[in-house]
């Protein structure tokens, strides 16, 4: 059966192709999923599609221009019509974070993993076809069309990248909550519910998703299977009930996140230890905030992309803690927050804390150039977004902040661009250490090679936890009470320790077996166009204890140029050099595909290296499925 003998078939079935008139300005139209169309006069906006056809009725109901579709997850039943508004020229706006979805689906299915699953998410109901996008609707972001302002809710569950669209219409606070549940209690389906194998990740998600839509009381819900529901707060109680009682039992009595409180672990100062990322809050008597880091809720909620990247995906923030902890603890403000380190996983809910709350970032000047400029440096866990910095703190400033006062100190070993504060909080030595102790796992010293290393990085850093031997121990990964002098000379130990081993399993200069950056290209990442010259820089690190010479030339893209075409650059002992360069895109070039790469060759003193260094340039009008 042909698509269109599929709708002649269908439009015997009565239930099919009918619309339902909900509000004055709100229709429901019955396809493969609810098509919902919000009017304005002769216009309309679509929320999902089905398989696109209600174009032949809209004129039914008196529309005769669709200004855009919008849609809430990729899945086909919600999208499989979407060629024929392609062919209408109706702009498609699609979530951010399911964009590959919609505009690369041939490449998600050539490159879809097939063997050994255990990533058992369901994206399999991706379109078999692309369709071009006009954009993407991004989290907690507004989109809006005439006089309504939709609110774009991430609400991951039944997919990882669904959201929710809120509007007023007609005077009613509306949601179109895709699949996020079907009728009050039930979702439409479970096993749209797990992303890995034998998790309750997704079920999870659903309650926590569930959850951050009641916050917003809808008065009317609008699912993509099932009816509307006026009672949208009955709905949505009972069905995160009813979800939390299943996930209750799938994990022998323990809550969901959205239910667990953070610790208090003095009367001013806060630990989310559930979170994947500890956070911190420290408090003040006049009911502010300061936070230490802030990240995913917990670590399934933080995993699921990590463990099974499809397409270049990235780690999504979704919504957690905050209103219960300022609640809970009456806070009023929060007024900062300082990340320990650049770790997609201590920062991702940065810009949220900024646009929700107003918080400031306030970050340790090593950290500052990370957090701005994702793509210049390839090292561990960087998130795809710059993060605003409103305040940058200098190693050995004394931070003042309502009262408190707390030592910033540069602690590098677990990356380059870290930070510890120590502090005094109700009368005990705290010190926040980010990821570089980990006493319960058994991990100290935290060895990423990929983060910048050098072989005395963890000594420098448990020489200053030396220096302060503070008793709690607020940790990226866990909290440490009474914690004795003794541990911190075991861990400055183990410290003196790893460096022996890297002297003794190292030839040379152990340095240029630890860091695999010391010769980078930078940026890593630049985007161009045919036509464009980039500047790249080379950054050079010389460990040895005398000058050192680096000659370098530029493997390219054919009839690309490099200015100058071949460079000799002299690097001072024990130092680092930087060198800029141009590259020049001829008009003429053609990306075959959206992504290339280049390379550079080196000799450094005598030593031929060969191309040791690469960077990869991103063509700026393709949608890359592989970058942001
Ligand atoms: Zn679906
Ligand atoms: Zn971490
Ligand atoms: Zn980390």
């Amino acid at each position: 059966m042909v698509e269109w003998e599929m709708d002649e078939y269908r439009k015997q079935k009565t239930q099919y192709f009918q619309f339902q008139r909900i509000l004055q300005h709100l229709y429901l139209f019955q396809d493969t999923c609810n098509v919902y169309v919000v009017t304005k006069g002769n216009a309309a906006v679509l929320i999902d599609f089905g398989s696109g056809a209600i174009l032949e009725h809209l004129s039914e109901i008196g529309v005769e221009d669709v200004y855009a579709l919008l849609h809430t997850h990729h899945h086909r039943d919600q999208c499989q019509g979407d060629f024929r508004a392609v062919e209408r020229g109706i702009p498609i706006f699609v979530p951010f974070f399911e964009r590959r979805h919609f505009s690369q689906a041939e490449l998600y299915w050539a490159t879809k993993q097939l063997w050994d699953m255990y990533n058992v998410r369901n994206t399999y109901s991706t379109l078999i076809k692309s369709i071009p996008v006009q954009g993407f609707l991004e989290d907690f972001k507004k989109w809006e069309w005439e006089d309504i302002e939709f609110f774009i809710l991430p609400t991951p569950g039944h997919t990882l990248g669904s959201l929710s669209i809120f509007g007023v219409i007609d005077g009613k606070q509306v949601v179109f909550s895709g699949d996020l549940l079907y009728s009050p209690g039930k979702v439409p389906t479970l096993y749209d519910l797990q992303y890995n194998y034998s998790e309750t990740d997704g079920l999870e998600a659903t309650i926590l998703s569930i959850e951050n839509v009641m916050r917003r009381n809808p008065q009317l819900l609008c699912p993509s299977h099932g009816a509307p529901m006026k009672e949208a707060s009955r709905a949505l109680h009972m069905t995160k009930e009813n979800l939390t009682k299943y996930y209750s039992f799938r994990n022998n009595g323990l809550l969901p996140v959205n239910e667990q409180d953070v610790t208090q672990i003095t009367p001013h100062l806060l630990a989310a230890e559930y979170a994947c990322s500890h956070f911190y809050a420290i408090l003040s008597d006049d009911s502010h905030a300061l936070l230490v880091d802030y990240g995913s809720p917990n670590f399934a909620l933080f995993s699921p992309v990590n463990i099974h990247f499809e397409q270049g995906e990235t780690v999504r923030f979704v919504e957690h803690s905050i209103h219960r902890m300022m609640e809970k603890y009456n806070i009023k403000k929060i007024d900062a927050v300082i990340p320990t380190h650049y770790h997609d996983d201590h920062v991702n809910g940065i810009p949220y804390l900024q646009s929700e709350f107003g918080v400031e970032c306030w970050v340790y000047a090593k950290l500052r150039d990370i957090l701005e400029n994702p793509y210049g440096e390839q090292i561990g866990c960087v998130m795809p977004f710059p993060i605003r910095v409103e305040r940058t703190l200098a190693e050995g400033e004394v931070l003042k902040w309502r009262g408190y006062e707390f030592a910033v100190r540069h602690t590098p070993g677990h990356t380059e661009y870290a930070v510890s504060l120590f502090s005094r909080i109700d009368g005990k030595s705290v010190g926040f250490t980010g990821d570089n102790i980990f006493i319960k796992l058994h991990r100290t010293p935290s060895v990423i090679y990929r983060n910048h290393l050098e072989s005395t990085a963890h000594r420098k850093a448990f020489q200053i936890f030396l220096e302060y031997k503070p008793e709690i121990i607020c940790g990226g990964h866990e909290v440490q009470y009474n914690v004795t002098p003794e541990v911190y000379e075991k861990l400055w130990e183990r410290a003196m320790q790893l460096t022996k081993h890297f002297e003794e399993l190292l030839p040379d200069e152990v340095n240029y077996g630890l860091d695999p950056l010391w010769f980078q290209l930078y940026p890593y990442q630049s985007s161009a166009e045919p036509g464009d010259r980039l500047s790249l820089e080379i950054r050079i690190k010389n460990f040895y204890p005398h000058e050192s010479s680096a000659h370098v030339s530029f493997i390219l893209p054919q009839t690309w140029s490099c200015e100058p075409e071949k460079i000799v650059l002299h690097v001072d002992a024990h130092a680092q050099s930087t060198y800029h360069i141009q590259i020049r895109i001829p008009n003429d070039f053609k990306f075959i595909l959206p992504r290339v790469a280049l390379a550079a060759d080196v000799v450094f003193n005598d030593w031929y290296l060969g191309q040791v260094a690469e960077a990869v340039v991103i063509q700026k009008s393709s949608v890359f499925p592989f970058s942001t």
